[in-house]
């Protein structure tokens, strides 16, 4: 039936609720299921062992549950995927991956700037494969046969650079290429469209879009999905069935979330750019970020995400900080309200020094998640902050 996006966003992962007489998803909390018969029991472990997406009898909740596999069934759908593969956190998402590619070559290449904790995980080669950083311009002379995987991040988190995923997959040939996705949402970027191999999100931002879960998703091919749901059950990174409803839920909204929020944004970001106490604004919508051609191509929009440098440094930053009355001084991103928080100082504390500053992760910067709410409340709120700053 109909297929616009906004159509699908309400109604994915919905189709059998007729069918079984209800109108909300049912939420199945069981740990385990019976097993009267043995021989089929059997089989269906032997299947979701292997990675099968479902079987006859769920057997043990770690290796399969209804109220997850449904969500997983929608966040597909919204990403065009064949099939996604939900996980605990976007971290324990990325973690999937490295260890899924294990196998395929002996490092990873990475495109900074990156999300804090994805960085410092593949900075540490914990899982195994040794990470090589590289600028996307000089990936086709850094690829090689040992290359298990490519991993980027578009817009990338906080100062929102963006990196041609197409460029990025043409080089990269067989190589897979995961593409974390979280700041534009399926909404406004398709990446699989583009080639990629593998789309990742922390569902705990706009996919869930409320600030109430932890969750994170790949989208991927059934080979991945297979290979994914394999490493989750014995590593045990499970989305809990509640999360996943509570995610699901916020899903018919996310398209009119995004769209409300990336309006807000513009409109912010231009003024931001006005403001004496400001020096830099970095919005694609701007075109002060790089690759912001990308945008009514690769991205249908520049999202709600604003990073900004404020004039007096380190002090002036903490007093917006203090000063903000609607917007939450808060790390995460992509809730219904308004976040406002310090990259260097929190979520990007643990990169290193010298990429911080050779991305632009200074002392000065903030990183505003532009929320729902009425957009004059949003900058009158920001600009007595930003007054405030005049004192330090
Ligand atoms: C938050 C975030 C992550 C990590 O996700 P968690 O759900 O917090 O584990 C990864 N990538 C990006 C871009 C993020 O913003």
């Amino acid at each position: 039936m109909s297929s616009h996006f906004d159509t699908l966003a309400v109604h994915a992962g919905r189709q059998d609720l007729i069918r079984l007489g209800v109108h909300a998803p049912p939420i199945d909390l069981s740990t385990t299921y019976p097993v009267r018969d043995l021989d089929a029991g059997t089989a269906a472990f032997d299947a979701l062992v292997n990675g099968a997406a479902e079987a006859s009898n769920p057997i043990y909740a770690r290796l399969h549950n209804p109220t997850v596999a449904r969500c997983e069934r929608a966040l597909a759908e919204l990403e065009g995927a064949e099939e996604a593969v939900l996980f605990a956190s976007g971290m324990a998402a990325l973690s999937a991956c490295l260890l899924a590619a294990r196998g395929q070559g002996d490092h990873v290449l990475a495109v900074r700037p990156l999300y804090g904790s994805s960085d410092h995980l593949l900075e540490l080669g914990l899982l195994g494969l040794e990470t090589r950083f590289v600028e996307a311009a000089d990936m086709a002379t850094a690829i090689s046969k040992d290359t298990a995987l490519v991993v980027l991040e578009t817009p990338a988190n906080p100062t929102l650079e963006m990196v041609d995923i197409r460029a990025v997959v043409a080089v990269a040939g067989k190589v897979p290429v995961l593409v974390d996705s979280t700041f534009a949402t399926p909404v406004l970027q398709r990446p699989l469209e583009l080639g990629a191999t593998l789309v990742m999100h922390s569902a705990t931002k706009f996919l869930g879009g409320h600030g109430d879960l932890i969750a994170g998703v790949i989208a991927c091919n059934p080979q991945w999905g297979a290979n994914l749901r394999k490493v989750r059950m014995v590593t045990g990174g499970l989305l809990h069935p509640l999360a996943a409803y509570l995610l699901q839920r916020g899903l018919p909204t996310l398209s009119l979330r995004v769209q409300r929020a990336q309006a807000s944004a513009q409109v912010l970001a231009e003024r931001l750019m006005q403001h004496a106490r400001v020096s830099k604004v970095y919005y694609p919508g701007l075109g002060t970020v790089r690759n912001a051609h990308l945008v009514g191509t690769q991205m249908s929009g520049p999202g709600s995400l604003i990073a900004f440098d404020v004039v007096g440094g380190h002090d002036a930053a903490a007093m917006v900080m203090k000063s903000v009355q609607l917007a939450l001084p808060a790390v995460s991103l992509g809730s219904v309200d308004t976040l406002i928080q310090h990259p260097a100082g929190l979520t990007h504390r643990v990169v290193d020094e010298k990429v911080k500053a050779r991305y632009h992760i200074g002392p000065d910067l903030l990183r505003l998640s532009v929320g729902i709410e009425d957009v004059e409340d949003i900058w009158t709120d920001l600009s007595q902050a930003l007054e405030a700053t005049t004192k330090t």
